[in-house]
């Protein structure tokens, strides 16, 4: 069995959770409804109630740098279920806020923002599918914004503002993710 020290724990980290989306992490009373009902408990060993108590302790650095607060699928089963409206699933996009943050975003959810950045898309437009398209006697791309390139600019705007380059570390000039 693993020992926590909890003398390393962060006293401010239930605080920061609230003030990112979390707010009744503390309303958790470790029933464990949540884990029981988790689709994604069913698969991996991933368990929501263990992060909304390590999250409730202050175990910073037990949470953030985890896989397992991107392995939810954020379906809101836990949400509905929880006696104590603790909301798991908003403590789990509180904690994925900060870990990205913390430089912890997974180069999937970095490779979806930056086809977002680039192509206002989140799945970038694929050449047999426009071919396809066109073979069928439509417009080879959809008149969404991968279209408009005035409603890329638009969303690249927005992605600035928000300081999602410096989070997912990617280079505007470049129009690429950095290493
Ligand atoms: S979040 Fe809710 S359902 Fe999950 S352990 Fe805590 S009180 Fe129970
Ligand atoms: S929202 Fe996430 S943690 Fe909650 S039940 Fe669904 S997959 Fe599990």
């Amino acid at each position: 069995m693993e020992v926590i020290e909890l003398k390393n724990a962060d006293k401010n980290f239930p605080g920061l959770v609230k003030e990112f989306g979390g707010h009744n992490l503390l309303a958790c009373y470790q029933c464990g409804t949540c884990s029981s009902d988790c689709p994604v408990s069913t698969e991996l060993f991933y368990r929501i109630r263990r992060i909304m108590r390590r999250a409730a302790l202050g175990l910073k650095d037990r949470v953030l740098p985890e896989k397992d607060i991107w392995y939810c699928t954020t379906c809101f089963t836990c949400f509905d279920r929880c006696p104590q409206e603790a909301n798991p699933t908003d403590v789990v996009l509180a904690l994925r806020r900060l870990a990205a943050r913390e430089g912890y975003t997974p180069q999937a959810s970095r490779n979806t923002s930056a086809n977002i950045t680039k192509l206002g898309h989140a799945v970038p437009s694929l050449e047999e599918i426009e071919a396809k398209r066109e073979a069928m006697g439509l417009p080879a791309r959809p008149p969404t914004a991968a279209s408009y390139p005035e409603a890329i600019e638009e969303i690249q705007k927005v992605i600035k503002k928000r300081g999602i380059p410096e989070i997912i570390r990617f280079n505007m000039e470049k129009m690429e993710l950095e290493e």
